[in-house]
């Protein structure tokens, strides 16, 4: 989810660009660049912020009137300079920008090296650009002819800007998946991934259309389809604030990350799971499928709500692989001298991918001989490189300092992997596997409609927020839902709030029970819903207000609750991704209901380098 910026017309390139880019760097900070095109193309880039690409170009010479940008958030190759965009096509005369995932980018690329492509760069998206070199020289067609033609082979998500040093006065645009806003002004063009790059020179903007290829030049504009056909575009007016537009028009990032999880678990899924050939395939994870296949044990070490994801992964690993499984808090495993054996495999979960503490855990168990497996979200963090193998979550960079979407696309991994080993095991059976993948796809679609209830979880925010306590209790899958649901409150709005196994509560949690205590119940379809039924009955028989997050079709457990959230049908397995969501919006609508800075909590940073 990277930030691209373009600009043809009149004026100087390169500082409408280099703003732009700062304003999209909240989509990814791994390195930026851009390309000039002046006399001739030449190419800028730099891993680091815009910042660090900023000065080393101080003192050139940066004229011209046409000029492509990028910020990345690496999803193929580490970052660093030559990963970093625009790329050059082979024969140094395309560059291209580009921002999503071309999922075949590894067959296309065996078949540029069969013809004598070389690459510079671990991309897919230098894949695609000299895919599109190659048609163009094999066809001898215009490049928005070759593009056409390229995209129709593609499979992925994708927004990409072309520069032609043949064709100084044109760019070639296009997207599926991926946003693409251009801005009309007189005479001049500006491409952006949102808005808040254009809005200070015009308000005029088209969002591009999927499948439509956009042809640029200073004065005209025309759309394509990928069957040549003119499109007409649709002009909108802006009117939005550069605030609004950098948080894609929701009032915090935090919101804005919770309403983009049906798309942040789809490009996680993207690419690996194929339910329709039963298929699941992540190559950090096939890699290393034979180890996790015999492991004795593995230990998933994690903190906070990575953790929280392991405890899910806990119950499904032991249910789907039937492997003895133990979830450790990084900082007292670290510090325990645990023992560990040959065979074992260690699951490091961190959305940074910098967690200090997980990263010390991982580098001792790695000295005596375990194989790490990481789910990182951050490409090229310290735990990655640091990985044997394991899988990037890409989730997108997260802004808001308590994690929602990381969370969702860490389970979204850990079912894959769990799927994954246990079919291979035979301890799954096929029938229920196949079932897993098709529910498993079915899930970001899901996401949606849990999302849908916003308003509603809003009033019962507004209802709840003046509680001092909160408990909230679950069994089995929805234990862990309930930790992480208490403490995206107590992060959120500080309100005091715990988590327990709906059983447990009997040994002490109850003694705080009075008509002032909100008690949020999971209590989705599962083996154990009539025990739980039984927990929220004490609750009641103790005067506490029950609030539970129930599957849709339950018509006994309204009778008993004073308060309902509602997710779609699912196996009990993923039910967790659904679930969460609510309480998710629940704690966020509270924070914002008692005025907190939801984006920034008090006390708290994203990314924990410090034991
Ligand atoms: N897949 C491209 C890369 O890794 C683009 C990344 C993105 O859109 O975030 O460079």
């Amino acid at each position: 989810m990277c930030g691209i910026v373009a600009y043809i017309g009149s004026r100087e390139a390169y500082p409408i660009i280099l703003k732009g880019l700062k304003r999209l760097e909240y989509r990814g900070y791994d390195s930026s660049g851009v390309a000039l095109l002046n006399s001739g193309l030449k190419v800028y880039k730099k891993k680091g912020k815009v910042a660090d690409l900023e000065e080393t170009l101080i003192g050139k010479d940066m004229h011209a009137n046409v000029g492509i940008g990028h910020t990345r958030w690496a999803t193929h190759g580490e970052p660093s300079d030559c990963n970093a965009h625009p790329h050059m096509s082979q024969n140094g005369k395309l560059a291209m920008i580009h921002n999503g995932i071309i999922e075949n980018y590894a067959q296309l690329k065996t078949e540029l090296i069969k013809k004598g492509y070389e690459f510079k760069s671990d991309t897919d998206t230098e894949v695609l650009l000299n895919f599109i070199e190659n048609i163009l020289q094999n066809n001898n067609c215009p490049l928005e002819e070759a593009v056409r033609i390229a995209l129709k082979r593609i499979v992925g998500a994708y927004v990409i800007v072309l520069i032609d040093q043949d064709n100084p006065d044109t760019l070639i645009a296009a997207r599926k998946g991926s946003p693409l806003v251009i801005g009309i002004g007189k005479g001049e063009h500006f491409l952006a991934s949102d808005a808040s790059p254009i809005i200070e020179y015009t308000k005029e903007v088209v969002y591009v259309n999927d499948y439509e290829v956009a042809i640029i030049k200073s004065d005209e504009l025309i759309l394509k389809n990928l069957g040549n056909e003119r499109q007409t575009p649709y002009i909108t007016k802006l009117d939005m604030e550069l605030a609004a537009i950098e948080k894609g028009g929701y009032e915090h990032f935090m919101l804005k990350e919770i309403f983009e999880q049906p798309t942040t678990i789809f490009d996680c899924l993207r690419g690996r799971l194929d339910a329709h050939a039963g298929t699941i395939t992540m190559k950090g994870i096939d890699e290393y499928a034979e180890e996790l296949k015999n492991a004795n044990r593995i230990v998933i070490v994690a903190c906070g709500t990575s953790w929280h994801a392991g405890l899910v992964a806990e119950y499904i690993f032991e249910e789907l692989c039937r492997v003895n499984v133990e979830v450790e808090y990084a900082s007292e495993f670290r510090y325990r001298n645990p023992v560990i054996n040959k065979g074992d495999v260690i699951i490091a979960i961190s959305q940074s991918g910098e967690t200090a503490d997980t990263l010390v855990a991982i580098e001792n168990a790695k000295e005596k001989g375990a194989i790490i497996l990481g789910v990182v979200n951050v490409v090229g963090s310290s735990i990655a490189r640091t990985s044997h193998g394991g899988a990037y979550t890409h989730a997108g960079p997260e802004i808001g300092v308590a994690s929602t979407k990381a969370f969702t696309a860490q389970l979204a991994i850990l079912v894959m992997i769990a799927l994954k080993v246990g079919f291979e095991k035979g301890t799954i059976e096929e029938k229920r596997y196949r079932q897993l993948l098709i529910d498993l796809e079915a899930i970001p679609q899901k996401v949606e409609v849990v999302l849908k209830d916003h308003e509603k979880i809003k009033a019962l925010a507004e209802k709840y927020m003046d509680a001092p306590d909160f408990l909230y209790l679950g069994r089995g899958y929805n234990f862990p839902v309930a930790l992480e649901g208490a403490l995206k409150l107590k992060e959120i709005s500080y309100i005091h709030a715990e988590g327990y196994p709906a059983a447990e509560m009997k040994h002490g949690p109850i003694a705080l029970v009075d008509e002032k205590l909100p008690v949020v119940f999971i209590a989705t379809k599962d083996v154990y819903h009539q025990k739980v039924l039984s927990n929220m009955q004490e609750i009641k028989a103790r005067k506490g207000k029950v609030i539970a997050v129930i599957t849709e079709g339950d018509t006994h457990t309204p009778t008993i609750t004073n308060d309902l959230m509602i997710i779609p049908e699912t196996d009990e397995i993923l039910a967790p991704m659904l679930s969460v969501i609510h309480l998710q919006l629940l704690a966020y609508y509270i924070g914002i209901a008692k005025g907190c800075d939801v984006d920034k909590p008090r006390n708290l940073a994203k990314s924990v380098t410090v034991e």
